[in-house]
């Protein structure tokens, strides 16, 4: 889709952009897109299986989610619950329900599956969802952040400290996903951040994040004005990196009058609180509550130089 034609109003107080590119060596993408800054709604799925059935579950996860993240469901559980987590979360078992229909009626298609990474925005807010290995980065002047918790072996291991985040990034089962759509167990993972102006928001499917460093992402989509810029700048170097699987991106900016931007830039800002709601209920597992701070722009571990493995032709262990 031609990113120029995504651009949002500004009275939503954003705008934004999103593309996707089968990368340099699949003959498939089988990542889909949803951006749409008019209501505020972002979605990126990154689908496996064989043949086309990777394309066909990323379709139904953003297509599902489209569906379900409307402007009315959005106001209502807005109002009704101060947050989205119940409403991603019915979006998600929606989509999960039509990706396992969809095996169910065309045996090809068995066993596909897909992430999924969503975002709204309301009120100066991202609220933020995600299943399995594909991104939301807030990126805030030099400094960045994840947003999401990737849903893989080897971030798994990150996490109760058997590798470090560094050995995570080239661990060969970085892309062995532990949850996603079509698997379970159906547990996403929730966040709330406050954009202020001149943010920029970030999803990502993992052909993006695996082939660039992290603060590369970040720069570049903070040195565009225009959110277009900034996602073809960011395809073309996930693609001169070896585009090893297909990129989908997407950049929200938000906006703020210059005297905002101004005031903001003379102020280090060390650190963005999340609101992560309780743990465990009914409704599934949600992170645990804590604080997080931005990484600092260091220089990081190389860039990925060879060809990462492929999610389906991976075994664990
Ligand atoms: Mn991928």
């Amino acid at each position: 889709m031609d990113p120029s034609r995504r651009v949002g109003p500004v009275p939503k107080g954003i705008v934004a952009a999103g593309g996707s590119d089968v990368g340099r060596e699949r003959e498939q993408n089988e990542d889909a897109y949803l951006c749409d800054a008019d209501r505020g709604v972002f979605v990126v799925a990154d689908g496996m299986g064989g043949e086309a059935a990777g394309e066909v579950a990323s379709a139904l996860a953003v297509e599902v989610l489209g569906r379900v993240l409307t402007e009315d469901n959005i106001a209502r559980w807005l109002s009704r619950e101060g947050n989205l987590r119940s409403l991603f979360l019915e979006a998600i078992r929606q989509a999960n329900d039509a990706v396992i229909a969809g095996w169910q009626a065309r045996r090809e298609l068995f066993g596909m599956g897909s992430t999924v990474v969503a975002a709204v925005y309301r009120h100066g807010r991202a609220h933020v969802c995600n299943l399995g290995d594909s991104r939301a980065y807030l990126v805030r002047q030099n400094r960045w952040a994840q947003l999401t918790r990737d849903h893989s072996i080897a971030a798994e291991l990150a996490e109760t400290g058997q590798i470090t985040p560094e050995e995570a990034r080239t661990h060969r089962l970085r892309n062995q996903l532990t949850r996603s759509l079509g698997q379970k167990p159906l547990e996403p993972y929730f966040c709330e951040a406050e954009l202020q102006p001149g943010d920029r928001l970030v999803l990502c499917s993992d052909g993006l994040w695996d082939m660039l460093p992290d603060h590369v992402i970040a720069q570049i989509a903070a040195a565009y004005e225009a959110p277009e810029m900034a996602v073809r700048e960011l395809i073309d170097l996930a693609n001169d990196a070896g585009g090893y699987d297909n990129i989908s991106v997407i950049v929200v900016k938000a906006l703020g009058d210059a005297e905002n931007l101004a005031s903001l830039a003379a102020e280090p800002i060390t650190a963005v609180e999340l609101q992560l709601p309780a743990r465990g209920d009914e409704t599934g597992q949600v992170g645990t509550n804590e604080q997080w701070s931005f990484e600092e722009d260091l220089p990081r571990s190389s860039r990925k130089t060879e060809p990462g493995p492929q999610k389906q032709e991976e075994e664990p262990g």
